[in-house]
Protein backbone atom coordinates (compact mmCIF):
# COMPACT_ATOMS: atom_id res chain seq x y z
CA UNK A 1 0.00 0.00 0.00
CA UNK A 2 1.55 3.07 -0.59
CA UNK A 3 1.32 6.29 1.63
CA UNK A 4 -1.48 8.70 2.20
CA UNK A 5 -3.13 11.34 3.73
CA UNK A 6 -7.01 11.71 4.39
CA UNK A 7 -8.78 14.26 5.42
CA UNK A 8 -12.68 14.54 4.47
CA UNK A 9 -14.30 17.62 6.56
CA UNK A 10 -17.75 17.05 5.55
CA UNK A 11 -20.71 16.58 7.54
CA UNK A 12 -23.21 13.81 6.43
CA UNK A 13 -26.54 13.76 7.46
CA UNK A 14 -27.99 10.77 6.35
CA UNK A 15 -32.12 9.65 6.46
CA UNK A 16 -35.49 10.48 6.50
CA UNK A 17 -36.58 13.73 6.92
CA UNK A 18 -33.25 15.24 7.67
CA UNK A 19 -34.14 18.12 4.82
CA UNK A 20 -35.16 20.19 7.85
CA UNK A 21 -31.89 20.07 9.09
CA UNK A 22 -30.28 22.45 7.09
CA UNK A 23 -31.30 25.10 9.57
CA UNK A 24 -29.24 23.56 12.42
CA UNK A 25 -26.62 24.12 10.21
CA UNK A 26 -26.53 26.93 8.42
CA UNK A 27 -24.72 29.83 10.58
CA UNK A 28 -27.07 32.44 12.42
CA UNK A 29 -25.48 35.52 10.48
CA UNK A 30 -24.97 34.05 7.15
CA UNK A 31 -26.34 35.77 4.15
CA UNK A 32 -27.49 32.29 1.73
CA UNK A 33 -27.81 31.91 -1.86
CA UNK A 34 -29.89 28.87 -2.49
CA UNK A 35 -28.94 27.47 -5.70
CA UNK A 36 -30.75 24.99 -7.95
CA UNK A 37 -31.35 23.16 -11.36
CA UNK A 38 -34.25 23.51 -14.36
CA UNK A 39 -36.85 23.06 -11.55
CA UNK A 40 -37.53 19.29 -10.39
CA UNK A 41 -37.16 20.50 -6.96
CA UNK A 42 -40.22 22.10 -7.29
CA UNK A 43 -42.19 19.58 -8.63
CA UNK A 44 -40.90 16.52 -6.41
CA UNK A 45 -41.51 18.95 -2.73
CA UNK A 46 -37.72 19.27 -1.81
CA UNK A 47 -37.73 23.19 -2.96
CA UNK A 48 -40.60 23.67 -0.30
CA UNK A 49 -39.13 21.53 2.76
CA UNK A 50 -35.80 23.50 1.38
CA UNK A 51 -37.90 26.78 2.08
CA UNK A 52 -39.82 25.71 5.40
CA UNK A 53 -36.30 24.80 6.70
CA UNK A 54 -34.80 28.41 5.54
CA UNK A 55 -37.15 30.52 7.50
CA UNK A 56 -35.93 32.85 9.48
CA UNK A 57 -32.58 32.77 7.77
CA UNK A 58 -31.71 35.66 4.95
CA UNK A 59 -31.43 34.31 1.61
CA UNK A 60 -31.93 34.95 -2.05
CA UNK A 61 -32.48 32.28 -4.76
CA UNK A 62 -30.66 31.26 -8.11
CA UNK A 63 -32.35 28.46 -10.21
CA UNK A 64 -32.22 27.43 -13.55
CA UNK A 65 -28.07 26.01 -13.29
CA UNK A 66 -28.25 23.06 -16.46
CA UNK A 67 -26.83 19.70 -15.92
CA UNK A 68 -23.69 20.07 -17.60
CA UNK A 69 -23.36 23.30 -15.24
CA UNK A 70 -22.65 25.97 -17.92
CA UNK A 71 -19.71 28.45 -17.17
CA UNK A 72 -21.89 31.55 -18.36
CA UNK A 73 -25.00 30.77 -16.47
CA UNK A 74 -22.60 30.67 -13.31
CA UNK A 75 -20.80 33.66 -14.00
CA UNK A 76 -25.03 35.21 -14.02
CA UNK A 77 -24.72 33.51 -10.16
CA UNK A 78 -21.37 34.79 -9.40
CA UNK A 79 -23.10 38.49 -9.95
CA UNK A 80 -25.40 37.83 -7.30
CA UNK A 81 -23.38 36.60 -4.65
CA UNK A 82 -21.01 39.89 -5.40
CA UNK A 83 -23.86 42.42 -5.80
CA UNK A 84 -26.11 40.57 -3.13
CA UNK A 85 -22.99 40.37 -0.68
CA UNK A 86 -23.57 36.67 -0.30
CA UNK A 87 -21.79 34.48 2.74
CA UNK A 88 -22.68 30.69 2.12
CA UNK A 89 -24.50 28.93 -0.80
CA UNK A 90 -26.57 26.02 -0.44
CA UNK A 91 -26.65 23.58 -3.15
CA UNK A 92 -29.79 21.97 -3.67
CA UNK A 93 -29.44 19.36 -6.81
CA UNK A 94 -27.68 16.51 -8.32
CA UNK A 95 -23.80 16.32 -9.66
CA UNK A 96 -24.28 19.28 -11.94
CA UNK A 97 -26.17 21.74 -9.03
CA UNK A 98 -22.92 20.86 -6.37
CA UNK A 99 -20.55 21.03 -8.94
CA UNK A 100 -21.87 24.90 -10.43
CA UNK A 101 -21.76 25.77 -6.79
CA UNK A 102 -18.34 24.23 -6.31
CA UNK A 103 -17.05 26.41 -9.08
CA UNK A 104 -18.61 29.55 -7.09
CA UNK A 105 -17.55 29.11 -4.21
CA UNK A 106 -14.29 28.91 -5.39
CA UNK A 107 -14.90 32.23 -7.97
CA UNK A 108 -16.43 33.96 -5.13
CA UNK A 109 -12.74 34.72 -3.86
CA UNK A 110 -10.76 34.50 -6.91
CA UNK A 111 -8.59 37.67 -7.17
CA UNK A 112 -8.01 37.73 -10.62
CA UNK A 113 -10.20 38.58 -13.71
CA UNK A 114 -11.21 35.85 -15.47
CA UNK A 115 -12.58 32.82 -13.33
CA UNK A 116 -12.28 30.32 -16.18
CA UNK A 117 -8.31 30.71 -15.46
CA UNK A 118 -8.97 28.29 -12.34
CA UNK A 119 -10.30 25.86 -15.22
CA UNK A 120 -7.58 26.62 -17.42
CA UNK A 121 -4.83 26.85 -15.45
CA UNK A 122 -5.66 24.14 -12.97
CA UNK A 123 -5.40 26.80 -10.10
CA UNK A 124 -6.05 24.35 -7.14
CA UNK A 125 -8.83 25.79 -4.62
CA UNK A 126 -7.64 26.31 -1.43
CA UNK A 127 -9.72 28.53 0.36
CA UNK A 128 -13.68 28.88 -1.25
CA UNK A 129 -17.11 30.44 0.28
CA UNK A 130 -18.25 27.88 2.33
CA UNK A 131 -21.20 25.97 1.27
CA UNK A 132 -23.59 22.98 1.92
CA UNK A 133 -25.62 20.29 -0.11
CA UNK A 134 -29.12 18.89 0.06
CA UNK A 135 -28.61 15.90 -2.34
CA UNK A 136 -31.31 15.43 -4.92
CA UNK A 137 -29.86 12.43 -7.56
CA UNK A 138 -27.25 9.85 -6.35
CA UNK A 139 -24.61 9.82 -8.50
CA UNK A 140 -21.35 11.67 -8.63
CA UNK A 141 -20.28 11.73 -4.88
CA UNK A 142 -19.76 15.32 -5.06
CA UNK A 143 -21.72 15.64 -1.83
CA UNK A 144 -18.66 14.64 -0.32
CA UNK A 145 -15.36 15.50 -2.03
CA UNK A 146 -13.79 18.56 -3.17
CA UNK A 147 -13.76 18.12 -7.17
CA UNK A 148 -16.10 19.58 -9.75
CA UNK A 149 -16.35 19.76 -13.44
CA UNK A 150 -17.82 22.65 -15.49
CA UNK A 151 -18.56 23.07 -18.76
CA UNK A 152 -18.07 26.36 -21.59
CA UNK A 153 -20.51 25.67 -24.21
CA UNK A 154 -18.58 28.50 -26.29
CA UNK A 155 -15.80 26.67 -26.82
CA UNK A 156 -16.95 23.18 -25.82
CA UNK A 157 -15.12 22.48 -23.28
CA UNK A 158 -15.43 20.44 -20.12
CA UNK A 159 -12.70 21.14 -18.03
CA UNK A 160 -12.31 19.72 -14.04
CA UNK A 161 -11.33 21.51 -11.10
CA UNK A 162 -10.68 21.16 -7.23
CA UNK A 163 -8.81 21.89 -3.84
CA UNK A 164 -8.98 21.28 -0.48
CA UNK A 165 -11.23 24.38 -0.08
CA UNK A 166 -13.72 22.99 -1.58
CA UNK A 167 -15.58 20.06 0.45
CA UNK A 168 -19.05 21.45 1.40
CA UNK A 169 -19.45 21.98 5.38
CA UNK A 170 -22.28 19.51 5.29
CA UNK A 171 -24.57 17.68 2.84
CA UNK A 172 -27.74 16.04 3.85
CA UNK A 173 -28.92 13.07 1.79
CA UNK A 174 -32.46 11.61 2.70
CA UNK A 175 -33.04 8.71 0.49
CA UNK A 176 -36.42 9.83 -0.36
CA UNK A 177 -35.48 12.08 -2.92
CA UNK A 178 -34.92 9.01 -5.18
CA UNK A 179 -38.47 8.62 -5.31
CA UNK A 180 -38.91 11.43 -7.92
CA UNK A 181 -35.94 10.29 -10.40
CA UNK A 182 -36.52 9.61 -13.41
CA UNK A 183 -35.27 5.75 -15.11
CA UNK A 184 -32.75 7.97 -17.34
CA UNK A 185 -31.19 9.16 -14.44
CA UNK A 186 -31.45 6.57 -11.63
CA UNK A 187 -29.10 4.31 -14.30
CA UNK A 188 -27.13 7.11 -14.95
CA UNK A 189 -26.42 7.46 -11.41
CA UNK A 190 -25.43 3.76 -11.41
CA UNK A 191 -23.22 3.94 -14.31
CA UNK A 192 -21.27 6.57 -12.83
CA UNK A 193 -20.72 5.29 -9.53
CA UNK A 194 -19.48 2.04 -10.65
CA UNK A 195 -17.11 3.42 -12.75
CA UNK A 196 -16.13 5.97 -10.43
CA UNK A 197 -14.88 2.78 -8.31
CA UNK A 198 -13.25 1.50 -11.27
CA UNK A 199 -11.19 4.34 -12.21
CA UNK A 200 -10.18 3.49 -8.40
CA UNK A 201 -9.54 -0.03 -8.65
CA UNK A 202 -8.74 -1.25 -11.95
CA UNK A 203 -5.04 -0.49 -11.55
CA UNK A 204 -2.34 -2.94 -10.77
CA UNK A 205 -2.07 -4.88 -7.41
CA UNK A 206 -0.83 -3.36 -4.21
CA UNK A 207 -1.56 -5.10 -1.39
CA UNK A 208 -4.21 -2.68 -0.50
CA UNK A 209 -6.10 -5.75 0.58
CA UNK A 210 -9.06 -3.35 2.77
CA UNK A 211 -8.87 -0.74 0.09
CA UNK A 212 -9.80 -3.72 -2.63
CA UNK A 213 -12.69 -4.79 -0.87
CA UNK A 214 -14.44 -1.94 -0.07
CA UNK A 215 -14.17 -0.71 -3.78
CA UNK A 216 -15.25 -4.30 -4.62
CA UNK A 217 -18.20 -4.14 -1.68
CA UNK A 218 -19.16 -0.90 -3.12
CA UNK A 219 -19.46 -2.51 -7.25
CA UNK A 220 -21.30 -5.67 -5.65
CA UNK A 221 -24.13 -3.53 -3.53
CA UNK A 222 -24.57 -1.31 -6.93
CA UNK A 223 -25.20 -4.37 -8.32
CA UNK A 224 -27.07 -5.64 -5.92
CA UNK A 225 -29.55 -2.87 -5.92
CA UNK A 226 -29.89 -1.80 -9.40
CA UNK A 227 -32.84 -4.01 -10.37
CA UNK A 228 -34.62 -2.78 -7.05
CA UNK A 229 -34.30 0.56 -7.94
CA UNK A 230 -34.63 0.27 -11.66
CA UNK A 231 -37.91 -0.97 -10.93
CA UNK A 232 -38.91 1.11 -7.73
CA UNK A 233 -37.52 4.09 -7.16
CA UNK A 234 -39.42 4.39 -4.28
CA UNK A 235 -38.34 1.25 -2.90
CA UNK A 236 -36.45 2.75 0.53
CA UNK A 237 -34.04 0.16 0.84
CA UNK A 238 -32.60 0.01 -2.61
CA UNK A 239 -32.46 3.70 -2.32
CA UNK A 240 -30.75 4.47 1.00
CA UNK A 241 -28.42 1.48 -0.13
CA UNK A 242 -27.68 3.20 -3.66
CA UNK A 243 -27.43 6.66 -2.27
CA UNK A 244 -24.68 5.57 0.16
CA UNK A 245 -22.98 3.62 -2.56
CA UNK A 246 -22.91 6.57 -4.57
CA UNK A 247 -21.04 8.48 -2.27
CA UNK A 248 -18.85 6.14 -0.96
CA UNK A 249 -17.85 5.41 -3.83
CA UNK A 250 -15.77 9.03 -4.83
CA UNK A 251 -15.52 10.32 -1.40
CA UNK A 252 -11.77 10.04 -1.49
CA UNK A 253 -11.75 7.15 1.09
CA UNK A 254 -11.06 4.22 -1.60
CA UNK A 255 -8.80 5.95 -3.36
CA UNK A 256 -6.09 6.35 -0.60
CA UNK A 257 -2.94 3.99 -0.46
CA UNK A 258 -3.93 3.05 -4.31
CA UNK A 259 -3.14 3.74 -7.79
CA UNK A 260 -5.73 5.87 -9.53
CA UNK A 261 -6.59 5.83 -13.40
CA UNK A 262 -9.39 8.24 -14.29
CA UNK A 263 -8.22 8.21 -18.34
CA UNK A 264 -11.58 7.07 -19.07
CA UNK A 265 -13.28 9.96 -17.32
CA UNK A 266 -11.11 12.35 -19.33
CA UNK A 267 -11.80 10.68 -22.03
CA UNK A 268 -15.42 10.64 -21.62
CA UNK A 269 -15.98 14.60 -20.61
CA UNK A 270 -13.93 15.06 -23.88
CA UNK A 271 -17.60 13.06 -25.53
CA UNK A 272 -19.77 15.26 -23.20
CA UNK A 273 -18.06 18.33 -24.20
CA UNK A 274 -18.38 17.59 -28.15
CA UNK A 275 -21.86 15.79 -28.26
CA UNK A 276 -23.76 16.64 -24.83
CA UNK A 277 -23.92 12.89 -24.25
CA UNK A 278 -24.74 12.21 -20.32
CA UNK A 279 -21.68 11.63 -18.43
CA UNK A 280 -22.28 8.64 -17.32
CA UNK A 281 -22.92 7.17 -20.37
CA UNK A 282 -19.28 8.53 -21.92
CA UNK A 283 -18.10 6.67 -19.59
CA UNK A 284 -19.78 3.36 -20.34
CA UNK A 285 -18.43 3.86 -23.89
CA UNK A 286 -15.13 4.36 -22.99
CA UNK A 287 -14.66 1.44 -20.56
CA UNK A 288 -14.51 -1.38 -22.52
CA UNK A 289 -11.99 -0.21 -25.30
CA UNK A 290 -9.83 0.99 -22.73
CA UNK A 291 -9.45 -1.95 -20.56
CA UNK A 292 -8.74 -4.43 -23.77
CA UNK A 293 -6.70 -1.68 -24.64
CA UNK A 294 -4.86 -1.85 -21.92
CA UNK A 295 -5.22 -5.46 -21.04
CA UNK A 296 -1.23 -6.43 -20.30
CA UNK A 297 -1.30 -3.45 -17.64
CA UNK A 298 -4.39 -4.51 -15.76
CA UNK A 299 -4.97 -7.68 -16.27
CA UNK A 300 -4.29 -9.19 -12.65
CA UNK A 301 -7.09 -6.60 -11.30
CA UNK A 302 -9.55 -7.69 -13.98
CA UNK A 303 -9.23 -11.09 -12.95
CA UNK A 304 -9.39 -10.69 -8.94
CA UNK A 305 -12.61 -7.98 -9.91
CA UNK A 306 -14.13 -10.87 -12.20
CA UNK A 307 -13.13 -13.49 -9.48
CA UNK A 308 -14.56 -11.58 -6.48
CA UNK A 309 -17.33 -9.49 -7.74
CA UNK A 310 -18.96 -11.22 -10.36
CA UNK A 311 -18.16 -15.31 -9.08
CA UNK A 312 -15.87 -16.11 -12.34
CA UNK A 313 -14.27 -19.24 -11.13
CA UNK A 314 -13.39 -21.02 -14.39
CA UNK A 315 -10.52 -20.17 -16.48
CA UNK A 316 -6.79 -18.95 -16.37
CA UNK A 317 -6.29 -15.54 -15.30
CA UNK A 318 -6.56 -13.88 -18.92
CA UNK A 319 -9.37 -16.01 -19.46
CA UNK A 320 -11.58 -14.50 -16.01
CA UNK A 321 -10.01 -10.73 -16.60
CA UNK A 322 -11.89 -10.98 -20.27
CA UNK A 323 -14.68 -12.21 -18.41
CA UNK A 324 -14.31 -8.90 -16.05
CA UNK A 325 -14.65 -6.61 -18.89
CA UNK A 326 -17.77 -8.70 -20.65
CA UNK A 327 -19.41 -8.49 -17.15
CA UNK A 328 -18.84 -4.66 -16.75
CA UNK A 329 -20.20 -3.65 -20.24
CA UNK A 330 -23.25 -6.40 -19.75
CA UNK A 331 -23.98 -4.27 -16.40
CA UNK A 332 -23.94 -0.95 -18.09
CA UNK A 333 -26.39 -2.78 -20.57
CA UNK A 334 -28.44 -4.42 -18.51
CA UNK A 335 -29.25 -0.90 -16.64
CA UNK A 336 -30.15 0.50 -20.26
CA UNK A 337 -27.04 2.06 -21.62
CA UNK A 338 -25.64 1.84 -24.91
CA UNK A 339 -21.92 1.35 -24.97
CA UNK A 340 -20.97 2.43 -28.20
CA UNK A 341 -20.33 5.83 -29.64
CA UNK A 342 -22.14 5.03 -32.62
CA UNK A 343 -25.38 4.03 -30.46
CA UNK A 344 -25.63 7.97 -29.57
CA UNK A 345 -24.35 9.79 -32.61
CA UNK A 346 -23.90 9.43 -36.70
CA UNK A 347 -21.19 10.98 -37.42
CA UNK A 348 -18.61 10.07 -35.12
CA UNK A 349 -16.00 9.80 -37.87
CA UNK A 350 -12.92 12.19 -36.82
CA UNK A 351 -14.04 12.16 -32.88
CA UNK A 352 -10.78 9.99 -32.11
CA UNK A 353 -8.06 12.42 -33.79
CA UNK A 354 -10.10 15.63 -32.23
CA UNK A 355 -9.40 14.33 -28.76
CA UNK A 356 -6.43 13.21 -29.23
CA UNK A 357 -5.39 17.13 -30.64
CA UNK A 358 -7.43 18.53 -27.39
CA UNK A 359 -4.95 16.59 -25.04
CA UNK A 360 -1.84 17.43 -27.05
CA UNK A 361 -3.04 21.29 -26.92
CA UNK A 362 -3.39 21.10 -23.08
CA UNK A 363 -0.52 19.10 -21.83
CA UNK A 364 -2.39 15.80 -21.12
CA UNK A 365 0.22 14.31 -22.36
CA UNK A 366 0.38 11.00 -19.63
CA UNK A 367 -2.81 9.58 -18.67
CA UNK A 368 -3.74 6.30 -16.87
CA UNK A 369 -2.55 4.78 -13.66
CA UNK A 370 1.37 4.83 -15.26
CA UNK A 371 0.90 8.40 -17.03
CA UNK A 372 1.59 6.46 -19.82
CA UNK A 373 -1.04 7.21 -22.35
CA UNK A 374 -0.20 9.44 -24.61
CA UNK A 375 -2.85 11.38 -27.34
CA UNK A 376 -2.54 8.77 -29.79
CA UNK A 377 -3.26 5.68 -27.19
CA UNK A 378 -6.10 7.94 -26.33
CA UNK A 379 -7.44 8.05 -29.74
CA UNK A 380 -6.87 4.52 -30.65
CA UNK A 381 -8.77 3.72 -27.58
CA UNK A 382 -11.90 6.16 -28.66
CA UNK A 383 -11.53 4.80 -31.99
CA UNK A 384 -11.82 1.04 -30.56
CA UNK A 385 -15.41 2.38 -29.01
CA UNK A 386 -17.00 3.90 -31.84
P1 LIG B 1 -27.34 16.26 -12.91
O1 LIG B 1 -26.79 16.78 -14.18
O2 LIG B 1 -27.07 16.97 -11.67
O3 LIG B 1 -28.92 16.07 -13.03
C1 LIG B 1 -29.47 15.40 -14.16
C2 LIG B 1 -30.96 15.63 -14.23
O4 LIG B 1 -31.62 14.99 -13.14
C3 LIG B 1 -31.34 17.07 -14.22
O5 LIG B 1 -32.19 17.29 -15.32
C4 LIG B 1 -32.10 17.25 -12.90
O6 LIG B 1 -33.19 18.14 -13.03
C5 LIG B 1 -32.64 15.86 -12.64
N1 LIG B 1 -32.85 15.56 -11.22
C6 LIG B 1 -31.97 15.69 -10.20
N2 LIG B 1 -32.52 15.27 -9.05
C7 LIG B 1 -33.79 14.88 -9.33
C8 LIG B 1 -34.86 14.37 -8.55
N3 LIG B 1 -34.71 14.10 -7.23
N4 LIG B 1 -36.02 14.11 -9.18
C9 LIG B 1 -36.18 14.34 -10.52
N5 LIG B 1 -35.20 14.81 -11.30
C10 LIG B 1 -34.00 15.07 -10.72
O7 LIG B 1 -26.85 14.74 -12.81
P2 LIG B 1 -25.59 14.10 -12.07
O8 LIG B 1 -25.38 12.83 -12.76
O9 LIG B 1 -25.78 14.11 -10.60
O10 LIG B 1 -24.39 15.11 -12.39
C11 LIG B 1 -23.68 15.06 -13.60
C12 LIG B 1 -22.58 16.09 -13.58
O11 LIG B 1 -21.66 15.81 -12.52
C13 LIG B 1 -21.76 16.08 -14.85
O12 LIG B 1 -21.43 17.40 -15.23
C14 LIG B 1 -20.51 15.33 -14.46
O13 LIG B 1 -19.40 15.65 -15.24
C15 LIG B 1 -20.33 15.75 -13.04
N6 LIG B 1 -19.53 14.83 -12.19
C16 LIG B 1 -18.95 15.36 -11.08
C17 LIG B 1 -18.18 14.57 -10.24
C18 LIG B 1 -17.55 15.16 -9.01
O14 LIG B 1 -16.91 14.45 -8.27
N7 LIG B 1 -17.71 16.42 -8.74
C19 LIG B 1 -18.01 13.20 -10.52
C20 LIG B 1 -18.62 12.69 -11.65
C21 LIG B 1 -19.38 13.50 -12.48
P3 LIG B 1 -33.15 19.66 -12.49
O15 LIG B 1 -32.05 20.35 -13.20
O16 LIG B 1 -34.49 20.15 -12.86
O17 LIG B 1 -32.94 19.58 -11.02
FE1 LIG C 1 -18.18 10.62 -12.95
Amino acid sequence: MNNFEFKNPTKIIFGKDQIQKIATELPNDAKILLLYGGGSIKKNGIYQQVIQALSGFEFEEFGGIPANPEYSILLDALNVIKTKKITFLLAVGGGSVIDGVKFLSSAALYEGIEPWEILSKRIPTVKGMPFGTVLTLPATGSEMNSGAVITRAETKEKLTMGGSGLFPVFSILDPCVVASIPERQIANGLADAFTHVLEQYMTYPINALLQDRFAESIMQTLIEVAPAILKDPSDYKAASNFMWSCTMALNGLIQKGVPTDWAIHMMGHELTALYGIDHARTLAIIAESHYTYNFEAKKKKLAQYAERVWNITEGNLEAKALAGIRKTTEFYQSIGIDTKLSDYIDNYEGTAEEIARRFEERGMTGLGEHKSLSPTDAENIVKMAY
